[in-house]
This record gives structure tokens, sequence and C-alpha cells, in this order.
């Protein structure tokens, strides 16, 4: 639920008068502005679904006291990983960079995970570590990922109960594109899914779009 929306005039009139008369019935707020109840239900849906306004059955509308910044703070302590997480894509790291060059083309994805062959999580190949090995003279269709990848234990990993928030920091500091979504286990980590740049801006976009 989103709650950094903008108010109408009418809308910011019962925000002020249930700010200075709460708690108020909504029938009072429709005398005090000569309208009818029923004209100023969708404003009070939508001033009580953005957080603005707490409607209590038989005592009326009370201002929360929450600015709309506030709500949209708390609303981003609330999105989890497991809600945006993708399906991640893996190789083997016994697989040539021509290969992984293929998989990134058919999954159409721009980071893989490499894992080990107990499924485990042991490195990252971005488009850019894939290119970089391509510009050398190496035989490509020969070369192993492992000798190019970015490996464990310097791999950046999130879990599905994460905040997402935390997750768009990690990118930013770390300046990568995407995590591994693991799941510790006594082995070492199993790749459960995968969080990018895009997985950030669909969160960011229904932020702004549920109310
Ligand atoms: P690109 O290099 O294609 O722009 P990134 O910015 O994601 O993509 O990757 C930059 C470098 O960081 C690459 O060398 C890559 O292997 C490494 N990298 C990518 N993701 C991670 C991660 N989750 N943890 C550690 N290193 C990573």
């Amino acid at each position: 639920m989103v709650r950094t929306i903008e108010l109408n005039k009418r809308q910011e009139q019962i925000l002020q008068i249930v700010k200075d008369n709460g708690p108020i019935t909504g029938e009072h707020i429709a005398d005090q502005l000569n309208l009818t109840r029923a004209t100023l239900r969708p404003d009070l849906a939508i001033l009580t679904m953005a957080g603005f306004l707490d409607a209590r059955p038989r005592v009326g509308y009370f201002y929360t006291g929450k600015s709309g910044t506030q709500l949209l703070t708390e609303n981003l302590q609330k999105i989890f990983v497991r809600e945006y997480q993708s399906i991640p894509v893996v190789v083997n790291e016994n697989v040539s960079v021509y290969d992984a060059i293929v998989s990134m083309f058919l999954e159409d994805v721009g980071t893989l995970f490499v894992v080990d062959q107990n499924s485990l999580l042991v490195g990252v190949l971005s488009r850019k570590d894939l290119l970089r090995a391509s510009i050398g003279k190496q035989e490509l269709a020969s070369l192993p990922v492992n000798i190019i990848m970015t490996r464990m234990p310097n791999i950046t990993i999130c879990e599905r109960d994460d905040l997402l928030i935390e997750v768009a920091k990690k990118l930013i500091d770390k300046q990568i594109d995407a995590l591994p979504v693991v799941k510790k286990t006594e082995r070492g980590f199993e790749v459960i899914g995968r969080v990018t740049k895009t997985n950030i801006a669909k969160a960011f976009v229904a932020l702004g779009e549920d109310m």
C-alpha cells in the first residue's frame, strides 16, 4: 500500500477538518463541507487507504498524524525479497565461457550464478566478465567459467526474508546489477532466486500505484 499520493483540494479540506475535530463521523465531515456523505465516500476511502486517516466503527475518523513520507518509509520496511525475486539462472563451474554466453542470451538475463557439482554457489558472471574474456585471445569454448568468474567468498548474497530496500542498498554500494537469493545449508549456499535492478524497479512502481 502506498501513501505518497497527491491530495486534491477536497481531500486536503477533509484532512484539516479531521485534524481539528477528530474523531468525527463521515456525516459531520460532510455537513461541514455542505456535501452529502455519498459524495465524500471516495475521498474518505482514499485518505483511509493511504493511511492519513483511520476509521473506527461508531467513533469516526481520526487523523493518524503520519506524513506521506513517514508512511512510505513504513511501507518500504514491509517489502521483502521473497515478494519480488525472480528465478535464478545458474551454470556449472565447468561450463565454457562460450556456453555461458549462449545461456545468457537464451535465458535473457544479465547475470549468471555459478554452482559446483553439489549445486552450491561458487561464483557470479556478469555481462562484462564475459565480454572481457571474449576480448582476449583465449579459446572461449575451452575456457571454463571458473577461471574468469567473481568467486566466493566475495559474492554479495541475500535471503528471501531480507528487506528489498536492503538489497537495493547493496546493489548500489557494490555497484552490481544482481544478487543471488540463497538458502544457507551446512554445505554452503543453495541458489534459490535472483534480485536484479529490474525487480527493484518493479517494487518501486508497485509502491507508487498500489493505493
Ligand atoms: P556488468 O559487469 O555487466 O556491468 P555488474 O555490475 O553486475 O555487471 O558486475 C560487475 C562486477 O561485479 C563483475 O565482475 C561481476 O562478476 C561482479 N558481480 C556481479 N554480481 C555480484 C555479486 N552479487 N557479488 C559479487 N560480485 C558480483
